[in-house]
Order: structure tokens, then C-alpha cells, then sequence
């Protein structure tokens, strides 16, 4: 199972009896009866089995969800689903340090950031929690000759489709679950093909803290389980975070009943440090916002625009900090990079590390996956910088997802936000500087849903994200999300 050397407790999850799918409040194996392995990425080993969900599982699921949308779901009070999802942040919480392990051993994120993540998650149920409070239409004027009262009303969309991917499964998870309990609506989970073990305990804690059977239900399986999901007729909704292409899949699969979208999907988000900027904070800064997770992140800061003057000593200490971090076993707390989550995923990763090398650019840190020593068995790449880069090289256009920086140089804020903007992507963005001007200028100019300045990376359960262009539409997190899930009725009230 896990590497041998280490201590660590392995989480009570994963009890050696193969997991198979939540549906209607019941663990059911899939129709089909077959299981796929769940890979740990430290070792290349089994770590566990899945049921292997199909189209018919999925079938069985939205008539399930369908049920309690219309059952015992639809009588819960606003003050009903806030206590509910209180006593699920609960227990949540009680259960971080497992479903964290979990997502380590999962998908091979650190504990240092899986912990981290668990705190986001808590605080985010917590915060939907509020939410659900917090419903409310309006009353509008209307001028009609006649005497008309006009007001709105705030309805659950009804049955949603969430589809997610490996790269935070708690996380990813939790931003489904969440706005579907505050409002109302139900949900049939698809959770990615790599990494499912801890939604699927993330549905059995929503049983434990009083959600009705049948809202949440969790199916584990392949691409044709979430395309049976896009385009089920039974379906209101989709809530997708995964790559661009598959989401333009799944806008064409939603066209039969014209489903609501929520579409969260790549990026290629610029980070562009000025020459004026404290170094020393940018350094970590834009090292983390790539780095982190091993780069297996939509908002990756991947292109580090760095002004001429500073690029090479900026380049070189992003390099040296990259150098800096622990690789290695992701379930000890002083290590910074874990493996990338899958034998496919490295060889992608390397393609990129190759073509970089071949269109001209020089990796100063990294470079190439670990192939000596006890890293060897998983799936290991070191951080990696590239300088040399140009805009029109495929290392500084296509998403990545590893743990890879292209380095471009600039020469003024003109040039570097038309730079930054020539790209299909519009997911998030960095601006490191002194200077209030520039920082204002630059982040109403980048056509990105997020911009970060003087930091990376910051998430708040009360901050919205969302993407422009091609990295999707709708919002996730904050006070938006839940409206995400609700449907606006105009009711009018003719009196004579
Ligand atoms: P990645 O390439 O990073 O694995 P994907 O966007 O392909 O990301 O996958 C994210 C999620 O979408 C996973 O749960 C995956 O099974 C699912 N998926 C893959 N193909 C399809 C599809 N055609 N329709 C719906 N969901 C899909």
C-alpha cells in the first residue's frame, strides 16, 4: 500500500473492503459489477478498489436524486438545511486529518497542503451553512395601469449533475455539495477516475449529519459515467471543474434539455512581477502559486511574466526556492511536492518538459521526472523553471498541470498586459508591485476572473471565483455560488 518506511496511520476509510456507489443512502455495487483499482501515486501500488459506475448506475442515481428533490427534501426549512450543513462541517472537521491522508494517498497532494485545504473545506460548509439562511426574492415596482403587487421568488433548480476531477477531491467535492444543500436542489456526484475515496466519504458524513437519502449520491467510474450525466433528460443542472475540452463536451451533451451550467475549467493564468515589487514576498509567492500541489492546480500562476531588469536574478531565485522545497513522500508533513497523480499524467508533464527543451527554452531548476532512488516507483517531477521562453512556444500557450513555470521577460505594462491576455484562458492572474497606479491599471486590464495582487493563491469561502473566456462561466464560492443553483419565478398578484 503506502511506501513501508513510514509511520503514518492509514485512514480508516480505507479498510481494505472495495468502495462502491452511494445511491439513495445505500452503498450499492455498480449495475455492471466490475471495479477498477484506485492507484496510490507515491508507489505506483493498488490502494484501493472502486465500483466501476456506468450510464445505468448514473440512471439509477438521478431517479433517486428526482425522488428526494421532490420528497422529503422539499420539506426541509431554510433553518433545516443550515443545521444540517452545520452538523456536517462538524463532522467534517472531526474527520479532517483522515480525509486529508486520504486525498494524500489519493492523489499524492502534501499534507501540508491537504490540511491546509481541509480548513477551506470546514470553513466553506460553515459558510453555506449561512447561505441557506439567506434566500430571499425581491419586490419590485411595475407600472401597470392596474393594480399589481410584482415580487420574486428563489427556487432550487432541482436534480444536479456534479462532475469533478482528481486534483482536490475533498475540495472540488465540497463545492458541490455545499451550494446544492444550501439551496435545496440534489446532486449525483461524479468524482474523477483517479482520485474518488474521499467524496465518497464526504456522502457517508452528509448521511451521518441528517441529509435525507437520496440528495447526495456518489458515483465512482470513467467519462462515459459524467457524459450519461450531461445528458440525462432527468438532469437540471451541470456543475462542472475539469479541462476545457471535456467541459465543451459536456455544454454540446446539455443541449437535449437545455440544462443550466456552471462550467470551472482550465487556465494558463499570467503572474507578472514588476521590477518594483518586494522580491523577496514575489519570490514564494509566484514559486507557491505554480508549485503548489505540483502545479496540478486550474489557477496555476504557469506564465511568470518578470521584468527585464529583474528577470535573471528573479528567474534564478525562483529556481533556488524551487530547489529548496522537499520532494517526496506526501504524507510527511516537511514535504512540499508529492508525486503528480498518475503514470499518464507524468508522461504528459515530461512530453511538455521535452518540447520545452526542443522549441529552445532551459529548464534552470528541475527538468526531468525522478527516475533513481526511492522515488523512483512514483510518479515524481521536480519542480520546474524554465527561462528562454517565448509566447509563441507550446510550454508558454497549453495548460500543464505540473509543476513547470514558464519565465517570459517583459519591458512595460502596455506590452505585458496585451501578453498577458493572448490567451484563449481567463481563469486567474497575479500582479506583484509597489506602485498602487500599475496595480490598478493592470488588474482592471486582465480579462481573468481573478487577480491577485502582491499574493497568489488566496481562497476565502466568502470570495467568489469563476472564470472568463475559455476557463468557463458561473461562480463558485462566495455569496454568488448558491445563485448559482437557484432558479428566479416573477410571481404577480393582480387586486382590484
Ligand atoms: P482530466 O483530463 O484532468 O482528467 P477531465 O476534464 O477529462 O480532466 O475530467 C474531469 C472529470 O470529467 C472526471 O470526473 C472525468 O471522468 C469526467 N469526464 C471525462 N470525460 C467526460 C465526458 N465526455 N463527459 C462528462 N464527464 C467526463
Amino acid at each position: 500500500m503506502i511506501l513501508e518506511h513510514q509511520p503514518i496511520k492509514m485512514p480508516a476509510f480505507l479498510n481494505g473492503q472495495a468502495k462502491k456507489l452511494l445511491i439513495d443512502g445505500k452503498w450499492v455495487d455498480a449495475k455492471s459489477g466490475r471495479t477498477f483499482e484506485s492507484i496510490n501515486p507515491s508507489t505506483g501500488k493498488q490502494l484501493d478498489s472502486l465500483a466501476w459506475g456506468g450510464p445505468e448506475d448514473i440512471d439509477l442515481a438521478v431517479a433517486a436524486a428526482r425522488r428526494a428533490f421532490e420528497g422529503p427534501w422539499s420539506k426541509f426549512t431554510p433553518n433545516e438545511r443550515h443545521k444540517v450543513l452545520l452538523r456536517l462541517a462538524e463532522l467534517v472537521e472531526q474527520r479532517s486529518a483522515e480525509l486529508a491522508l486520504l486525498d494524500t494517498v489519493d492523489m499524492g497532494g502534501p499534507l501540508a497542503i491537504t490540511n491546509w485545504v481541509m480548513g477551506m473545506t470546514v470553513d466553506t460548509f460553515r459558510y453555506n451553512a449561512s447561505r441557506a439562511l439567506n434566500i430571499h426574492g425581491e419586490t419590485l415596482s411595475n407600472s401597470l395601469p392596474i393594480s399589481a403587487l410584482s415580487y420574486t421568488l428563489r427556487e432550487p433548480v432541482g436534480v444536479v449533475g456534479g462532475i469533478i476531477p482528481w486534483n482536490g477531491p475533498v475540495f472540488n467535492a465540497c463545492w458541490k455539495i455545499a451550494p446544492v444543500l444550501a439551496s435545496g436542489c440534489t446532486l449525483v456526484l461524479k468524482c474523477a477516475e483517479q482520485a474518488a475515496l474521499s467524496p465518497l466519504l464526504l456522502g457517508e458524513l452528509c448521511l451521518e449529519a441528517g441529509v435525507p437519502p437520496g440528495v447526495i449520491n456518489v458515483v465512482t467510474g470513467f467519462g462515459d459515467a459524467g457524459a450519461a450525466l450531461a445528458e440525462h433528460m432527468d438532469v437540471d443542472k451541470v456543475a462542472f471543474t475539469g479541462s476545457t475540452e471535456t467541459g465543451q463536451k459536456i455544454v454540446r451533451a446539455s443541449a437535449g434539455n437545455l440544462k443550466r451550467l456552471t462550467m470551472e475549467l482550465g487556465g494558463k493564468s499570467p503572474d507578472i512581477v514588476f521590477a518594483d515589487a518586494n522580491l523577496d514576498a514575489a519570490v514564494p509567492g509566484a514559486a507557491m502559486g505554480i508549485f503548489g500541489n505540483s502545479g496540478q492546480a486550474c489557477l496555476a500562476g504557469s506564465r511568470l511574466f518578470v521584468e527585464r531588469p529583474v528577470y535573471e536574478e528573479f528567474t534564478e531565485k525562483v529556481a533556488a526556492f524551487a530547489n529548496s522545497l522537499k520532494i517526496g513522500d506526501p504524507t510527511k508533513l516537511d514535504t512540499m511536492i508529492g508525486p503528480v497523480v498518475s503514470k499518464e499524467q507524468m508522461e504528459r508533464i515530461s512530453g511538455y518538459l521535452q518540447a520545452g527543451v526542443a522549441e529552445g527554452a532551459k529548464a534552470i531548476s528541475g527538468g526531468e521526472r525522478v527516475t533513481e532512488g526511492e522515488l523512483a516507483d512514483g510518479y515524481f517531477i521536480p519542480p520546474t523553471t524554465f527561462v528562454g521562453v517565448e509566447d509563441s512556444m507550446s510550454i508558454a500557450k497549453e495548460e500543464i498541470f505540473g509543476p513547470v513555470v514558464s519565465a517570459i521577460p517583459f519591458d512595460d505594462v502596455d506590452e505585458v498586459i496585451t501578453r498577458a491576455n493572448a490567451t484563449p484562458y481567463g481563469l486567474a492572474s497575479g500582479v506583484w508591485t509597489s506602485n498602487v497606479d500599475k496595480a490598478m491599471k493592470v488588474s482592471r486590464s486582465l480579462r481573468a476572473g481573478t487577480v491577485w495582487v502582491n499574493s497568489y493563491s488566496l481562497m476565502d469561502p466568502g470570495v467568489p471565483f469563476g472564470g472568463y473566456k475559455m476557463s468557463g462561466y458561473g461562480m463558485e464560492s462566495g455569496p454568488h455560488h448558491v445563485e448559482e443553483y437557484l432558479h428566479t419565478k416573477a410571481v404577480w398578484i393582480a387586486h382590484s
